[in-house]
């Protein structure tokens, strides 16, 4: 199947793609199973410790480059690009030094119960990892596993979404430059059919990040095998009666707008207290109706994720919702829709119940932070959820109460090095909540009985 690139800010089409055929995504895991075994057992920690560090410097020198290409696939700012390629590197380091430090573990055994014994516990790949990408985050979201998974002696089989081929394709041209052997990181191409193909092929191990219901089919396709899911969010922002209404709107304006509201951690529904509401939206809109949409927000990344945007900002307005900002695409060329408002009084509509992948701010005003938090918990969503208060006993009251794997107490979206501790709990994801590291490598218990007796219960 032929697929090609279009740039979200012209809606020009680019280059043009064949799917890798299933033949083909075969080859591309028995290759990566025969590189994987070398890249495991005949080069040693240090040599893979190198390799990444090489990138690194590989990835640096061509970060122009490869930002633009970036910035041609999704359309974003390249200014939110760059920032997110940078903090994607700072991983290489992190992760290095983290699995230098890291050896086999001794599990403590009582000498009366098990005399002459030991028992360790032994940290090794999984093997093949088949890992399908998504384009919103196309560079960061592709290194958090693949520095991590390629450290600890694990190949990848790498599908980039179909947004994004370039970018994903020149990483993996890059990474060989770096020294990276034929085989460990092996690219294919295409869109959901060619991911189900990697999904029921013979990779041990699986990463996906994107929709909740792509998520749900890889669970049913992929029979049994470690899986991590990082799928879609729905994250609230509650604006406390005490919160600092400048300080509320401009961290919520960043945290819907930026990267035209694509980002699994927006803040797609607010709650916001009564006592603050007035404030806080006249604030609110005097930002949104200011960004610049060229520069600040950027495109969306297909005419039908626009247009689906539009189709549940309208159905919420025919079912009562107000808009007060914004509510259409923009005139002209590329996939731009305008920063929207929309003020509710029921946050089950479409708009808001569900994730909107695009620049809209869904409010409820609410009565109690109580009642924000309830809101806000009944859903199948788990992934963020950001507090806004000056009240730090108030905020941590309400983060142990939100059913989320991240909680933003006047800050939002920054995340630890390279996504680590980073997951979704409920529908949100399977990303466990070990180091990124562990996820990567499974456990091998060995015990060992030193001598040649049989123990006293054995069978005569
Ligand atoms: P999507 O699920 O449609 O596609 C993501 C990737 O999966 C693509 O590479 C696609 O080709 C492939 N794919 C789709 N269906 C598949 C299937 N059934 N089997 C195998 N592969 C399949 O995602 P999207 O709608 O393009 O992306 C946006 C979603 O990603 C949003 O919901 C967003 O919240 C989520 N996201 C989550 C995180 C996170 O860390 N939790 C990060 C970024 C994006």
């Amino acid at each position: 199947m032929k697929f090609a690139s279009i740039n979200p800010r012209t809606g020009e089409v680019g280059r043009e793609f064949s799917s890798s055929t299933e033949k083909q995504v075969k080859e591309a895991v028995e290759k990566a199973s025969e590189a994987q075994s070398v890249w495991w057992s005949e080069h040693t920690k240090a040599d893979r410790i190198a390799v990444l560090k090489a990138a690194e410097t590989v990835f640096h020198r061509a970060s122009g480059e490869l930002v633009d290409i970036i910035h041609q696939e999704i359309g974003l700012p390249k200014e939110t690009i760059t920032s997110s390629f940078n903090g994607a590197l700072s991983g290489i380091k992190y992760y290095s030094d983290r699995y230098a430090a890291l050896g086999d573990r001794m599990f403590p055994l009582d000498p009366v119960a098990w005399p002459n014994t030991q028992a360790t516990i032994r940290y090794e790949p999984h093997g093949v990892i088949g890992q399908i990408g998504i384009w919103n985050y196309p560079f960061w979201q592709t290194m958090i596993t693949t520095i991590p998974a390629l450290l600890t002696g694990n190949a990848i089989v790498f599908k980039p979404s179909s947004y994004t081929t370039m970018t994903g394709l020149r990483i993996a041209e890059l990474l060989r430059e770096a020294g990276l052997p034929e085989g460990v990181f092996e690219p294919i191409v295409g869109g959901a059919e060619v991911g189900k193909l990697l999904v029921r092929s013979k990779v041990d191990a699986l990463v996906f990040t994107g929709g909740i219901a792509s998520g749900k089919d890889i669970a049913r396709n992929a029979g049994i095998k470690p899986m991590i899911l990082e799928l879609s969010g729905n994250d609230a922002g509650i604006v406390c009666s005490d919160a600092d209404p400048d300080q509320a709107a401009r961290g919520v304006a960043t945290g819907t707008f930026l990267r035209a509201g694509q980002i699994c951690v927006r803040i797609k529904r607010v709650y916001l207290h009564k006592d603050v509401s007035v404030q806080f939206i006249r604030r609110l809109l005097d930002i949104a109706s200011h960004l610049n949409l060229d520069e600040k927000v950027g495109p969306m990344i297909s005419a039908e994720a626009r247009d689906h945007v539009d189709k549940v900002v309208h159905d919420a307005v025919r079912k009562g919702g107000k808009l007060l900002l914004g509510g259409k695409a923009r005139d002209g060329p590329g996939f731009f829709y305008e920063p929207t408002v929309l003020l509710l009084e029921n946050d089950r509509l479409e708009v808001m119940g569900k994730e909107t992948f695009g620049p809209v701010c869904s409010i409820k005003v609410v009565d109690s932070e109580e009642e924000a938090v309830s809101l806000a918990n009944a859903s199948e969503y788990g992934l963020g959820a950001t507090v806004w208060t000056r009240d730090m006993e108030k905020a941590n009251r309400l983060a142990s109460k939100l059913q989320v794997g991240n909680v933003w107490i006047n800050e939002w979206g920054r995340s630890l090095v390279c996504g680590e501790y980073f997951q979704g709990c409920k529908s949100s994801g399977i990303a466990s909540s070990q180091e990124r590291l562990m996820m990567f490598l499974k456990k091998k218990t060995v015990i060992t009985h030193y001598t040649s007796e049989a123990r006293p219960s054995w069978f005569k």
